[in-house]
């Protein structure tokens, strides 16, 4: 059963000529040593993730700017509005002003491909149990202190982009490993916008889907563009005061807000939502009662909610682990106030990862961490039990990737 299908528009508005420059390491001033067009023959290599050896440091245009009086150029791709004198780059890193224009650094760059369990992003209503390859690229835009993830966004190398891969043979990869969709994921893909949409025109061509994971930070123009390539998302509502967006993230939860009721009320992409926990910063009785209430009156009771323990890294070393009553506390305050799919993640907990259906309670898909352990939903995505539909895109059988991950090197 189908319930929310992505846009079937596969026009790319002000869609740029391929030119690339090169960069001589991609570090501090960007260098162009040379520049040539890229064309078909380069962004297609047979049987290999490799684009062109000589593309080590993609760099393409970018529409989403405009000049300031003062001479600089301002980025309007998200909600930073990074304000840009020559050679300097963004706050994300990896968009920066080269030649009186703001151009993306890492274009066919990544840090790395996985196949992973799709249960992993985390999705549990789209197409369970099925294989996903996951890459990411380098930088964000946010600064979350907490950040779970930091050798890759707060990278300020490019030695970690060791892959380079273009849009083709990413799909051809995703096609070849039988993955039924691909991950823009590691870093937030706001931020690899052209990249991200060219891999993803790429994938819907092989009839392979794209989900993004990311913290939904960007502006208006920018996300109808992005999400008229994208099949499902998993969006980080990181907490539901500004003074936690604010403070640990560098960020405004606005945006975020809006990002969420874009989805919900102006696409069919698939979403669900992930709150990662932090003890006494975001985890209060009063904040949890007021996200799932915003949640379920303003995306309505649907939208599956992930609420995944923290553990410390990056910035915040002085926190202790999400205690597990947290998780399954949260978790509770969401079914109480309406939501028909909260989870917890991070911890061991089967009932907590489970999709129960909302009619009757009976279980409708069984996980133990991200292996599916049951399940009870008819070809048509109803329960086995009392015939109710559960949201979600899901096929006849669910998938039998497992738990396994799978690194690809190129
Ligand atoms: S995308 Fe990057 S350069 Fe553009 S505004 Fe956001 S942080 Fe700044």
């Amino acid at each position: 059963m189908v319930i929310g299908h992505p846009s079937q528009d596969f026009s790319l508005k002000g869609k740029f000529p391929f030119w690339v420059i090169f960069a001589t390491h991609g570090l501090g001033i960007l260098s162009p040593l040379w520049r040539f067009r890229l064309d078909d023959s380069h962004r297609q290599i047979p049987g290999s993730l490799l684009m062109s050896t000589e593309i080590l440091a993609g760099i393409v245009p970018t529409t989403y700017w405009h000049s300031l009086d003062d001479g600089r150029l301002q980025c309007d791709l998200c909600p930073r509005f990074c304000r840009l004198q020559e050679g300097q780059r963004g706050m994300c890193f990896v968009r920066a002003r080269q030649d009186n224009q703001v151009v993306l650094t890492t274009y066919g760059r990544s840090s790395g491909f996985c196949v992973d369990p799709i249960e992993k992003k985390p999705l549990n209503h789209f197409l369970p149990g099925t294989a996903i390859l996951s890459f990411g690229t380098a930088g964000c835009n946010l600064a979350c202190k907490f950040c779970q993830n930091w050798d890759m966004s707060k990278s300020r190398e490019m030695d970690i982009l060791a892959a380079e891969a273009s849009p083709e043979a990413i799909a051809r990869t995703a096609q070849k490993f039988e993955c039924r969709s691909v991950a823009y994921t590691y870093n937030d893909p706001v931020i690899f916008h052209e990249y991200a949409i060219d891999v993803a025109q790429a994938c819907r061509e092989l009839g392979i889907k794209s989900v993004a994971v990311t913290a939904g930070y960007v502006c208006d123009e920018p996300r109808v563009e992005f999400y008229r390539y994208m099949d499902a998302a998993n969006v980080d509502l990181k907490a539901f005061t500004e003074r936690f967006y604010h403070s640990l993230t560098g960020s405004h939860l606005e945006p975020v807000l809006e990002t969420l009721v874009y989805l919900k009320h102006h696409t069919r992409v698939w979403f669900e939502i992930t709150t990662l926990l932090i003890p006494g910063e975001n985890d209060s009785e009063g904040e949890l009662e007021e996200l799932t209430q915003w949640v379920v009156e303003t995306l309505g009771p649907d939208i599956p909610i992930h609420f995944t323990a923290f553990h410390p890294d990056w910035k915040m070393l002085d926190k202790s682990p999400t205690p597990f009553s947290t998780v399954t506390r949260a978790r509770r305050i969401a079914l109480k106030n309406g939501i028909r799919y909260a989870y917890t993640g991070n911890v061991h907990d089967e009932p907590g990862g489970s999709t129960s259906c909302h009619g009757c309670g009976n279980t409708l898909i069984g996980r133990d961490w991200h292996v599916l352990t049951a399940w009870n939903l008819t070809e048509e995505g109803h329960c086995r039990f009392c015939g109710i539909p559960c949201v979600g895109l899901f096929e006849k059988e669910p998938g039998n990737w497992g738990a396994k991950r799978l690194p690809i090197r190129p």
